[in-house]
């Protein structure tokens, strides 16, 4: 049976679930980050190729992306760098712990760590993650690296390439040339451009996937961690609740069930 790789360019993934982002926005509370279940996702995208009548299994997962290892003397920067305050140090070790945590989830899902980089965090580095200009070029070459690889070898399967840059995409049909047969993109919807969309020369739409791209924002019930999960009846926001709701009731979002009484 075929099976299906899945390459994660998990830095632009990590953006997509942070608060405000496009995931979080489909659920009740756009204020947290949206926990995403890797198993979910995985399953998802097998469920999205059947119903494209592919008769596929699961193979080969990666998640690329960077996280800072963190030196022992971290606390101390603010004594030995003017530019370094204690906030940038607290920032910083929360983005790692962030990361991290996701990164972890990925691995038990069954997610391989080998495309995921530990560079040392630098002095340098703070000024330019404080003004947002620290670039993580590494791991969209690893992650295309990858899905050539395996496509190339592996002409049979399917590979679904997680990312929302779409400026890879002319590289990706220079290496590999029958793209559109099996390679299934899974991106963000293009109306929804926000800050988590780089500025890209071209679109998704420049390129004939045989399978539709698949829409992160079309799948938030299946992929969202949880047990009791709803959407809305009226605002059609997802939602997560502890104990279900009865099946009699329609369910309703925090903010529409208290503007409803
Ligand atoms: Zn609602």
């Amino acid at each position: 049976m075929p099976k299906l790789n899945i390459f994660i360019d998990g830095t632009w993934l990590f953006r997509v679930c942070q608060q405000d982002g496009v995931l979080s926005n489909r659920t009740e509370y756009d204020t947290q980050s949206f926990k995403l279940n890797f198993e979910r996702l995985s399953n998802s995208l097998l469920n999205y190729l059947k119903s494209k009548g592919k008769d596929i299994e699961l193979g080969e997962r990666y998640l690329s992306t960077s996280i800072f290892e963190l030196p022992t003397d971290l606390n101390n920067w603010v004594n030995e760098n003017p530019d370094v305050t204690t906030n940038d140090i607290e920032r910083v070790t929360k983005g790692v712990q962030a990361r991290e945590y996701m990164v972890q989830n990925a691995i038990s899902a069954g997610y391989s760590e080998s495309a995921v980089y530990r560079p040392k965090l630098r002095p340098f580095m703070i000024e330019k993650l404080k003004n947002k200009t620290y670039q993580e070029k590494e791991v969209d070459a690893t992650v295309i690296a990858l899905l050539v690889r395996r496509a190339i070898t592996q002409g049979e399967n399917f590979h679904a390439f997680i990312t929302g840059d779409s400026d890879v995409l002319p590289a990706i049909k220079v290496a590999y040339p029958e793209y559109s047969k099996n390679v299934l993109l899974v991106t963000t919807h293009p109306d929804e451009l926000r800050a988590e969309h780089r500025q890209t020369s071209f679109s998704y739409t420049d390129f004939q996937f045989e399978i539709a791209p698949y829409f992160l924002q079309d799948h938030v019930k299946e992929i969202i961690h949880g047990q009791n999960i709803y959407e809305c009846s009226s605002c059609r926001k997802v939602f997560v609740r502890t104990n279900p709701i009865p099946v009699r009731k329609r369910p309703y979002c925090t903010n529409c069930s208290q503007s409803r009484t």
